[in-house]
């Protein structure tokens, strides 16, 4: 950090530079207090403050040590040797930095910082599968709890989903929670999916043919995008190039320019020089991606925010340190099964 960002008129310059086309200035000022306050308490209490690319600009930019998506966060929290992790981000990263470095205390600065797709399955859920599909090895999402990972064999994202399936050189795989994702993986891969329903009496034919059993969860911001918004953006801005996450549907990734993770998406822009460029994905990131792309013209969709990385403010991650509060834990048992599961991940990359 530069010696400007220790004060608050230095912090205030700073975003100031970075986001006045984003943010209102009155904003920034009453922000580059608070991180700055946030920054001193951190150095005092040796923690180390992690963030999600989803996180507002002005958070995004002023307080964490380390920023990007959910394998990178990953991998950031289990190198941490600080004695606090601060997860601006949704309770299960917070969860997965905890499944990796145990002994720190891993805070999450909004209990309600949940996710729709996380709260889609439960570990039930997966014990049900893992009945009707006996031996097929289970790839769990980095979006679930503890709880469900621990039933699984192995996690991904959705930077290695892909490689993770391969990996595992199976006839089949159960692939949780994303439905959307699933199918991208799935045509990605090559593979025949089905979506068995909740009432495990449901049976499939003898002969159905398939290699990828889903679920039904689905990303609330991820799935709002269609097709038509592609193509009523495609006649307003012919020369647009759009970006789809993978957790948008497979109809809206197809008829996207390209998919790929937020750190994908991010290397892409930055990459390339398109005449403007439309992200569909949540759109605080598309507003950090604007304010490091300053040359580049992005279109804003700014409708579409999740509203749990909206439960993250730095008014309650300055009260999360302070209070050391909303703590991570979780049973030791689950722990060590989740453990496996994401390590298994992180080995493949
Ligand atoms: S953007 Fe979607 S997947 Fe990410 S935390 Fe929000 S609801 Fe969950």
């Amino acid at each position: 950090m530069t010696a400007e960002k220790t004060t608050a008129e230095g912090m205030y310059e700073y975003l100031r530079e970075k986001l006045s086309d984003t943010v209102p200035d009155f904003e920034l000022r009453l922000k580059a207090g608070l991180a700055v306050e946030i920054n001193r308490l951190k150095k005092e209490k040796n923690a180390l403050i992690l963030g999600h690319n989803y996180m507002e600009p002005a958070l995004f930019y002023s307080i964490p040590d380390y920023v990007g998506d959910s394998l990178e966060l990953s991998r950031r929290a289990a190198a941490a040797d600080q004695d606090i992790i601060v997860f601006c981000g949704v309770k299960f990263m917070a969860e997965t930095a905890k499944i990796l470095n145990p002994t720190k205390k891993v805070l999450v600065p909004s209990p309600k910082a949940g996710c729709s797709l996380a709260e889609s399955i439960t570990a039930e859920d997966v014990r049900e599968l893992k009945r009707r599909f006996p031996g097929v090895p289970v790839v769990t999402y980095i979006n679930t709890y503890a709880e469900v990972k621990a039933e699984s064999d192995i996690c991904c994202t959705s930077g290695n989903a892909a490689a993770v399936v391969e990996s595992l050189n199976s006839d089949k795989v159960i692939f949780i929670p994303d439905e959307y994702l699933a199918g991208n993986i799935a045509r990605e891969t090559g593979k025949q999916i089905i979506f068995p329903t909740r009432d495990p009496r449901h049976q499939f034919p003898e002969d159905l043919d398939y290699q990828m059993i889903g679920w039904p969860g689905r990303c609330e911001v991820h799935e709002k995008f269609t097709v038509e918004d592609i193509e009523n953006v495609r006649k307003q801005f012919p020369d647009v190039v759009i970006l789809a996450h993978p957790e948008c549907s497979p109809a809206v990734v197809e008829a996207s320019d390209f998919s790929g993770s937020t750190t994908a998406m991010i290397r892409y822009v930055e990459k390339t020089r398109a005449p403007r460029y439309l992200l569909l994905t949540e759109c605080s990131m598309g507003d950090n991606v604007a304010a490091n792309n300053p040359d580049k013209e992005m279109l804003r969709l700014c409708s579409v925010r999740c509203p749990h990385m909206n439960e993250i403010t730095l008014e309650d991650t300055l009260l999360s340190l302070q209070k050391e509060q909303f703590e991570i834990q979780i049973d030791e048992e689950i722990r060590l099964r989740a453990y496996r599961a994401v390590e298994r991940m992180l080995a493949i990359g």
